[in-house]
C-alpha cells in the first residue's frame, strides 16, 4: 500500500517528500527537477509506541511504516503526453492514495508554472488531467460495453449504464470518488478500472513558516473549495519542516516546533493521515526482545493479522491472546493484565482492534 504525492512543479513536493523519507531526491528551484518517481519508505509516528517501550524496556523498537511515492511532473497537458505526462499518470495509478500537495505560500523567488500563486487553480489543473486520464479508461470500456449492450446482455446494460453516469460526471469535472453511484455498482463496475480521481485523496496546503499553526487565506480558500469532498485538508510549513529535520538534537527541534506554535512536526500529521486515507490500522506484539508496530489493513482477522509477521502464522493460526491498548498501559504489564483478568483468547473470526496487543498460538 502506497500514497504518491501529487501537485504542479514548484509547490514543494520533492522538499516535502524529502522532509519525510530523508531520501536524497532533487529539489531544485525549476520545474522537472525529479524525473523519476521515488519511493520512500516513511516510519508513522505513534506516541502508544513510546509507552509500550517504557513499560516493557525491550532491545529495540519497530515502528509501523508506510509507502510514499513522489510524483512529479504533472503539468496541464500531461493527460495528452505533455512533459512525459502519460508515464507520470502511470505512476499515480499504482498508488492506492494520493496526498495532493498545493501552494499556498507566496514568494517571488519560486517560478509558479503559471505565473501566480492560486491554490483552487492549481487543484483544478491537476483533477483536471487526472480527470481526462480517467475519461480514456471510461471511453475505452464504454466501447466494449456497448457492443455486449446492443445485443441485448442485461449485465452490459447495466454496466454501460453506469460508464455513461461517469463520463458524463468526468466530462463535467467531477472526479469518479464524487459521482453518485451505487454500493453494488461501484463494487462491481466502478472499482476494476482502477480510476486515479477514485483514489482517496489528501490535500497538504503547503505554507510558509508563520501560518504553520494558523494557516492563512489561501488554506481558507482550499477548505471551502473541498468542503463537499469530505476529504482531509493538512496545514504544513513543508519548507520550514525540512529546515527543523537538518537540526541535530530533538531538543533543537522540539524549540523549533514550539516557536511554530506546533507540539509535533505537521509532517508526522501528514503520515497518520496517509496511513489512516490507505485504511491502515496498527496492532503491537510486546515482548523483552522488540516491541514492534504492525500494519493491517481495517477489518482484517486475527489470522490476516498474524499472517502479516509470518504466512505459516495465518496458515497455522490456532488462537490470539489479546489484550487491549489501554489495558495493557493501565495494568502496567502483560501479568499484571493477566492477574486481571483482562486478557482474552480469541479465535479465527476475531476482527483486530486497533491497538490491540497480540500474541499469536499456531501450529508449525
Ligand atoms: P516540486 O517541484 O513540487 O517538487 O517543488 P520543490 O520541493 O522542488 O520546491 C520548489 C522550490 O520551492 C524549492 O526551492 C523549495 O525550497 C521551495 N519551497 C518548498 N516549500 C516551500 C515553502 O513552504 N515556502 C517557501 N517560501 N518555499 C518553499
Amino acid at each position: 500500500m502506497k500514497a504518491g504525492i501529487v501537485g504542479l512543479p514548484n509547490v514543494g513536493k520533492s522538499t516535502l517528500f524529502n522532509c519525510l523519507s530523508n531520501a536524497k531526491a532533487q529539489s531544485a528551484n525549476f520545474p522537472f527537477c525529479t524525473i523519476e518517481p521515488n519511493i520512500g519508505v516513511v516510519n508513522v509516528p505513534d506516541s502508544r509506541l513510546q509507552k509500550l517501550e517504557a513499560l516493557v524496556d525491550p532491545e529495540r523498537v519497530l515502528p509501523a511504516t508506510v509507502e510514499i511515492v513522489d510524483i512529479a511532473g504533472l503539468v496541464k497537458g500531461a493527460s495528452k503526453g505533455e512533459g512525459l505526462g502519460n508515464q507520470f499518470l502511470g505512476n499515480i495509478r499504482e498508488t492506492d492514495a494520493i496526498l495532493h500537495v498545493l501552494r499556498c505560500f507566496d514568494d517571488d523567488n519560486i517560478v509558479h508554472v503559471d505565473g501566480s500563486v492560486d491554490p483552487i487553480r492549481d487543484k483544478e489543473t491537476i483533477d483536471m488531467e487526472l480527470q481526462l486520464k480517467d475519461l480514456d479508461t471510461v471511453e475505452k470500456k464504454l466501447d466494449k460495453v456497448k457492443r455486449a449492450a446492443k445485443t441485448g446482455n442485461k449485465e452490459a446494460q447495466k454496466e454501460e449504464a453506469v460508464l455513461l453516469k461517469l463520463k458524463e460526471g468526468l466530462e463535467a469535472g467531477t472526479s469518479v470518488r464524487a459521482v453518485t453511484i451505487s454500493e453494488d455498482d461501484r463494487e462491481e463496475f466502478v472499482k476494476p478500472l482502477q480510476f486515479i480521481t477514485d483514489k482517496p485523496v489528501m490535500y497538504v496546503c503547503n505554507v510558509d513558516e508563520g501560518a504553520a499553526a494558523t494557516g492563512n487565506a489561501y488554506v481558507e480558500k482550499v477548505k471551502a473549495a473541498v468542503a463537499q469532498e469530505n476529504a482531509e485538508v493538512i496545514v504544513l510549513a513543508v519548507g520550514t519542516e525540512a529546515d527543523i529535520t537538518e537540526l541535530d538534537t530533538y531538543e533543537e527541534r522540539q524549540m523549533f516546533l514550539e516557536d511554530l506554535g506546533l507540539d509535533e512536526p505537521g509532517s508526522a500529521k501528514l503520515i497518520r493521515g496517509a496511513y489512516r486515507l490507505l485504511n491502515l490500522e496498527t496492532y503491537f506484539t510486546a515482548g523483552v526482545k522488540e516491541v514492534r508496530a504492525w500494519t493491517i489493513p481495517v477489518g482484517a482477522t486475527a489470522p490476516q493479522a498474524a499472517g502479516v509477521i509470518h504466512t505459516d502464522f495465518e496458515k497455522g493460526f490456532i488462537r490470539a491472546e489479546v489484550i487491549a491498548y489501554n489495558d495493557y498501559v493501565q495494568f502496567g504489564s502483560e501479568a499484571k493484565v493477566k492477574e486481571a483478568g483482562k486478557m482474552r483468547v480469541e479465535g479465527k473470526e476475531y476482527i483486530v482492534k486497533d491497538g490491540d496487543v497480540m500474541h499469536f498460538r499456531f501450529n508449525v
